[in-house]
């Protein structure tokens, strides 16, 4: 990291997975601060949107608030770190989403929910992922999305058979493992290493200022979570 003051890194702490993030982020020399509500919003640099239930964390984005400021902070071009649920909360299109499921649609790829089957079909696999030295990153699958559209100027980082599950675009970064799990924070290091890449063109302009509102298409065999 080359900010000499650490930066503060915030973390969605509705549901879900979020003090092993934490805890990552603080080895790595970063401050992490637990988002709940608007005002934790203030003061940080970026933001982690962990894994769990896209479907309920969008409910408590509303329900907390922090969804409208949320909105602002990354149309502005706050970086983001989106792990499974996180990577659904952020990709422009949602596939087999639930209808009132909103997504905030900072990167340009077009996901599908549980696109790997249900819990007892999570796996682990050991991921090349592009410029990550120190060898495969062991990455946990856990009702993961899959990527079945990736938009202009989104980078592919690391693919599965099924398709690519790393995926960045400047200082947004999602993937659909959980990084946070298992002790390797390669991941969150990528990340810290990106906060600094400005947002790339996307098809309609660049990024910071003209981020894709949220768009979810609800398939007809809307599986459940
Ligand atoms: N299947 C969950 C969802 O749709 C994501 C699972 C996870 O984050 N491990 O939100």
């Amino acid at each position: 990291m080359r900010a000499a003051i650490a930066p503060r890194v915030g973390v969605l702490a509705l549901q879900g997975a979020a003090r092993l993030h934490a805890s990552a982020l603080a080895e790595l020399g970063a401050h992490p601060v637990e988002v709940r509500q608007p005002a934790d919003l203030a003061g940080i640099d970026a933001l982690v949107v962990p894994g769990g239930e896209s479907t309920t964390m969008s409910m408590l984005l509303d329900s907390s608030g922090l969804q409208r400021p949320l909105e602002e902070r990354v149309a502005e071009g706050l970086p983001v770190l989106g792990t499974c649920a996180g990577m659904i909360l952020s990709a422009t299109e949602v596939l087999d989403g639930r209808p009132d499921q909103r997504s905030l649609g900072i990167i340009d790829l077009a996901v599908r929910r549980n696109a790997f089957g249900r819990q007892r079909d999570s796996f682990e696999a050991d991921l090349d992922v592009d410029g990550l030295a120190g060898g495969p990153f062991p990455a946990v699958f856990i009702r993961a999305p899959v990527v079945e559209r990736v938009g202009d100027g989104v980078e592919v980082l690391a693919r599965v058979e099924q398709g690519p599950v790393l995926c960045a675009a400047g200082s947004v970064v999602v993937c659909s493992f959980h990084p946070e799990l298992g002790g390797d924070q390669r991941i969150h290091q990528l990340f810290l290493e990106r906060m600094e890449i400005p947002c790339p063109v996307t098809p309609s302009g660049p990024a910071s200022s003209t981020r894709r509102g949220p768009r979810t298409k609800p398939e007809a065999s809307s599986s459940p979570s």
